[in-house]
């Protein structure tokens, strides 16, 4: 097991004035040792001037495969949960905390393993970094590693799932989100407010024992951003 990492700050380039300046970047990180094994790094995509952002957890398989976030049947699952909450899925911006997949090799399946902090901590500026080229009014954390990226390894999803939290008050670090960049020559200002909403990752309903009752219950999270939205 790896306890420390170099981490992504040394690869994100400090002139980098989009998403896909980062998205670029981010092909060539080393932050953590994920990058040997995975195929390939996998940013976010979606909508650069969405107001609602998703924060997952690592791409899985065949997300790795594809290089986009949330293709797999975890991502299929929370398509039709955006829809049933009445969301607008072409105005969203998709991303995860850890942006390489992280698997052990059984024969020769790719079996996701969960992240580490160490991977979830090396990982982190570029979600900081995605987070200074959007304008979301409202996040929406989907389970346990999003939930430690953003809101610190405190935070428990089971006991907090559903609520509206401010943002960027409620994060681990809130000065890392406080302020956005306005223009290419760097000025700042701080961001609008926002709000942040925890639920579970769609691959928890896909393991579920009751899967209707899971989806449900994320539908009903989903539906709180919804109305959250102005
Ligand atoms: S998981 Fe994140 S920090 Fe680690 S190599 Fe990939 S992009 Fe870099």
């Amino acid at each position: 097991m790896v306890d420390i990492a170099p981490g992504a700050q040394q690869f994100i380039p400090p002139q980098a004035e989009t998403l896909d300046d980062l998205r670029a970047a981010a092909a060539g990180c080393r932050g953590c040792e994920l990058y040997r094994d995975a195929s390939q790094t996998v940013f976010g995509r979606g909508d650069a001037t969405a107001r609602l952002v998703f924060v997952g957890e690592q791409p899985g398989d065949m997300e790795d495969q594809k290089g986009l976030p949330f293709v797999g049947p975890a991502g299929r699952l929370l398509r039709r949960a955006v829809d049933d909450a009445g969301l607008d899925p072409g105005h969203i911006y998709l991303t995860n905390a850890v942006k390489h997949f992280r698997f052990e090799l059984r024969g020769r399946r790719r079996i996701h393993q969960t992240p580490d902090q160490v991977h979830i901590t090396a990982c982190r500026p570029w979600l900081v970094a995605e987070f200074t080229k959007l304008n979301p009014q409202v996040i929406v954390v989907l389970g346990a590693t999003a939930a430690k990226a953003l809101l610190g390894p405190g935070f428990r999803v089971t006991r907090q799932r559903g609520e509206l939290l401010p943002w960027p008050a409620a994060a681990q670090h809130p000065e890392d989100f406080q302020r956005v960049p306005v223009d290419s020559a760097g000025d700042t200002t701080d961001a609008p407010s926002a709000r942040l909403l925890a639920t579970i990752h769609p691959s928890a309903v896909l393991r579920a024992d009751d899967q209707d009752k899971a989806y449900e219950g994320l539908v009903a999270d989903l539906t709180v951003a919804a109305r959250a939205l102005t």
